[in-house]
């Protein structure tokens, strides 16, 4: 039987989302519209609407529906923003993006991540405003940089100071901060000059690689 992936959708936005403090419309919204399923692997679809990580292989997840939510919401998208994803995976999270902003760039370093991230998009008919590259996300992207958002979605030592010089003045960037295997959810935000952050939750991503990433 095909599970009914839309009432999972509702449900995972109701229980998992708005209950626990998701409020902005147009990111409920977008989790309620973005396939998510399309974005699993095929062996693990029906965990697709699970309140957990699921494996994509390489030792790499897709966050959970609330991290991948929450982080939207403290960007604060109104529809127009040039983002930065670092860290493509699946491509999901960017999608959620893609819904939200007016252009995305996702980035990941292992090419064989670009490579289904761009497939999923593709299939889901995501990827007429997001773009996905492979390399070192940790180094940000100069080619399309200054960024109005900036959504990192691996657990960095430090900001990699890259990526605050890639962000516009005004701009917000989400970053996971702190050990290889726990970290807090950083919002930084850049206005007249100066950066200033706050802790949004605690959090578990896998490790940041590259450069400015753990060596
Ligand atoms: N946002 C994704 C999940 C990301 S998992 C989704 O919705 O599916 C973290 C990803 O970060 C992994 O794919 C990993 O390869 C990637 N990554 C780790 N270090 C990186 C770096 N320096 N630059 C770009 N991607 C990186």
């Amino acid at each position: 039987m095909i599970p009914d992936w839309a009432a999972e959708r509702s449900e995972m936005v109701e229980k998992q989302l708005r209950r626990r403090g998701i409020r902005d419309a147009r990111v409920l919204r977008a989790m309620r519209e973005i396939p998510r399923e399309e974005f699993v692997p095929a062996e693990l679809r029906l965990v697709s609407y699970q309140d957990d990580p699921v494996p994509l292989g390489y030792g790499q997840t897709i966050s959970q529906p609330y991290m991948t939510a929450l982080m939207a919401q403290e960007l604060e998208l109104t529809g127009t923003e040039s983002v930065l994803e670092v860290g493509a995976g699946s491509g999901y999270a960017a999608a959620v993006l893609g819904a939200l902003a007016g252009a995305v760039v996702t980035i990941d370093i292992v090419p064989a991540m670009a490579q289904l991230a761009r497939e999923n998009l593709h299939r889901t008919g995501r990827d007429s405003n997001v773009t996905v590259v492979a390399g070192d996300g940790s180094l940000g992207y100069a080619e399309r940089a200054p960024f109005d958002a900036i959504s990192v979605a691996a657990g960095a030592p430090e900001v990699p100071p890259t990526l605050l010089a890639q962000l516009r003045d005004p701009g917000c960037l989400v970053i996971p901060v702190g050990q290889m295997d726990d970290q807090e959810l950083r919002v930084l935000r850049k206005c007249d000059g100066r950066t200033e952050f706050r802790v949004s939750t605690l959090c578990r991503f896998v490790p940041l690689r590259g450069g400015e990433g753990w060596s």
